[in-house]
């Protein structure tokens, strides 16, 4: 045999074997289905695609914990992971539906609606695919850290310009997988479009009367430990900067800009009568400035490129403790929903009571895991 023959065939058969473990580990994250355990509290569970039909049988599909007081009263909408490389805000949803127990009004708690865009990762950024907790009870439960965007699997190809469709605004093509560039969304459009429009006609069909879709943001980008509020929101959303400030807890105010389009703190606002907000903590392992990422990264924050860069002034967290662990960012967004129903309360007739929400301070000690079934 020719010895080029044999150099190709073994460059082959490296080829195979590389091919076959990495699609091997994309086709486990893609199937693996979290335990997310439906907590006691909890009156129904029902799917998105009741809200949007185009949905069902799709990866875009995904729970809704409904949590029913006894008591008539308003009622909240939270959203966790329209990013999935932004674990605090799933992690937040996770326990806030094990946890909570509504007295009065009804809490709507979506942990996954980035449901695609857990399955997979964003390709090059060597992020990690999992994340560990371990339970009171000893169990270790496994959780997906995943991409900003939905999965190619389930939309491809990309456009070279995306079109935004009640805007006409143009981004670039890949936004079209940004879930939270869709909104209000499209009935029969694009996976992502489908997912925004059943949340948008969710609202509208409940009558929901605030809704806070959880993120984090790089500790480099200036939109950081922030409520993004749309207008009709300020007055709620302001009182409840106030409350968090009290408690010693740092967080800024932004309203959200009125032209730009496909957000939730701007759609939802406008396409529906709910008060939309939305909340960013630091995440230093979705930032650009990070070393090496892992779960450790995406756990405890602790990173000593991000140490350089605090002490240059360069970030907009307090990133003095050289960490900014999970525990502190699922403690901050517990913290603003609970200050932000206060000051619903405050400003409407319709009262929501909810008991079992962990404050700032016990997420603090007790940490993730203690709070999980
Ligand atoms: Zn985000």
């Amino acid at each position: 045999m020719k010895k080029s023959y044999i150099s190709a065939i073994v460059i082959l058969a490296c080829a195979a074997v590389i091919g076959g473990i990495a699609g091997s580990s994309f086709y486990k994250k893609r199937h693996f289905v979290e335990d997310i355990v439906t907590g006691e509290h909890v009156t129904e569970v029902r799917m998105l695609s009741d809200y949007n039909p185009n949905l069902k049988g799709t990866a875009g599909d995904t729970e809704i914990y409904v949590l029913k007081g006894a008591e008539e009263g308003g009622s909240l909408l939270v959203l966790g992971s329209t990013h999935a490389n932004e674990p605090a805000g799933h992690m937040a949803g996770i326990v806030l539906e094990e946890n909570a127990n509504v007295k009065v009004g009804t809490i709507y708690v979506i942990p996954s609606i980035g449901h695609s865009g857990l399955t997979h990762n964003d390709p090059l950024d060597g992020s990690p695919q999992y994340l560990h907790y371990t339970t009171p009870s000893g169990e270790l439960r496994t959780f997906h850290f995943g991409s900003r965007a939905s999965n190619p699997i389930d939309q491809w190809p990309d456009p070279d310009i995306y079109t935004h469709r009640s805007s006409g605004q143009t981004l670039s093509g890949s936004e079209t997988r940004n879930l939270n560039r869709c909104y209000p969304g499209v009935e029969d459009g694009t996976l992502s479009e489908r997912v925004a429009y059943a949340v948008t006609n969710m609202i509208n069909t409940e009558g929901i009367d605030m809704e806070i879709d959880l993120h984090e943001s790089s500790p480099e980008y200036a939109v950081n430990n922030a409520t993004v509020a749309h207008e009709r929101a300020m007055t709620i959303a302001s009182e409840g900067v106030l409350d968090l400030q009290l408690e010693g807890i740092s967080m800024s105010l932004e309203p959200s800009p009125v032209t730009l389009h496909g957000l939730t703190h701007r759609e939802l606002g406008d396409f529906t009568n709910t008060y939309a907000l939305l909340m960013e903590t630091g995440n230093p392992s979705q930032g650009r400035l990070r070393g090496r990422t892992d779960e450790a990264l995406a756990q405890t924050g602790i990173d000593p490129c991000y140490v350089i860069n605090y002490d240059l002034g360069l970030l907009y967290v307090d990133y003095s403790s050289g960490s900014f662990p999970m525990e502190l960012r699922v403690g901050r967004h517990l913290a603003g929903i609970q200050a932000y129903i206060n000051a619903f309360n405050n400003n409407s007739e319709k009262q929501i009571v909810v008991e079992g929400i962990p404050t700032y301070d016990e997420m603090l000690a007790n940490k993730v895991g203690y709070y999980l079934k």
